[in-house]
């Protein structure tokens, strides 16, 4: 169950990563209420490590630590912890409900790319229309346990995702389709451009339709005399002077066959027939 639930956080500090520029070490901004519903025993470090599967950095701002410090002495020790960690100055200079101090700090677009760590669900539900914000809190038995991501950073996330891949697309656009080839403009009057790939669902290319014309013409070459003909195509790759060991026949096949060559192939082919006689 513990791992599963790594691997989800894991997967969800993905997103915050990938598509809103999150970075190690993590900046969780604690509120005091989650120090007050924690375990004595437990190390907040640690579980604030598991529940991003990351390197973190504990901040709370002065507004929340100085609730803590009204509490009174009995709570000394989670004023203690707080000051392990970084102070997050939030420049109100009366000194505000936790909450309000939170949501200013974060600000509309959480630019500063925070992860809130909060007991609050009044707050944590005010905040959630803010995509990129991961969020954390202790369950009912607990646990320290980061919410899933929320509709709107999933929406946000998608949306980056579509725009990378149009914006890809319309690079490859370019390359794959050979738009940018001298001349391939021309061939179809610079329709291409216009009918991308894109629109058809296809890629494009510039490809003869139908077998290997090579495949093709070796079927339709097939003669009674099969054999003779495979062992000279399979010599024609060797040095002449190995090929013309054949017997007559094969020789004489061998003639009538280069004939469609050329007439320039041909008459090589006679010299050497007439170098042979000689030797
Ligand atoms: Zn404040």
């Amino acid at each position: 169950m513990r791992h599963k639930r790594a691997k989800v956080y894991k997967r969800a500090m993905g997103i915050y990563t990938q598509a809103f520029n999150f970075r190690q070490p993590f900046q969780i901004l604690v509120s005091q209420d989650i120090l007050l519903s924690l375990n004595k025993e437990s190390d907040i470090h640690k579980q604030l490590f598991a529940c991003v599967q990351g390197n973190v950095k504990p901040m709370i701002t002065q507004c929340c630590i100085d609730a803590l410090y009204k509490k009174g002495r009995d709570y000394q020790p989670l004023v203690d912890i707080a000051k392990t960690f970084e102070r997050r100055k939030c420049n109100h200079r009366e000194v505000i409900e936790p909450d309000e101090c939170l949501k200013d700090v974060i600000g509309q677009t959480n630019k500063h790319r925070y992860v809130l760590a909060a007991q609050s669900v009044k707050l944590r539900t005010s905040l959630s229309t803010i995509p990129g914000l991961p969020m954390i809190h202790f369950n009912p038995r607990g646990v320290l346990v980061q919410s899933p991501p929320s509709r709107a950073t999933l929406k946000y996330k998608d949306a980056m995702e579509e725009e990378r891949r149009t914006e890809g697309a319309r690079v490859l656009d370019g390359i794959v389709d050979g738009d940018n080839v001298l001349g391939a403009a021309q061939i179809d009057g610079g329709q291409r451009a216009v009918a991308g790939p894109s629109s058809s669902g296809q890629p494009r290319r510039n490809r003869i339709k139908g077998p290997n014309p090579l495949s093709v013409k070796k079927k339709k070459r097939k003669a009674p005399d099969d054999q003779a003909e495979t062992a000279t195509k399979r010599k024609s790759s060797e040095p002449r002077d190995v090929q013309v060991e054949g017997s007559d026949d094969v020789r004489k096949k061998k003639k009538r066959k280069r004939r469609g060559k050329g007439e320039v192939a041909l008459a090589i082919e006679e010299i050497r027939a007439g170098q042979m006689a000689d030797d």
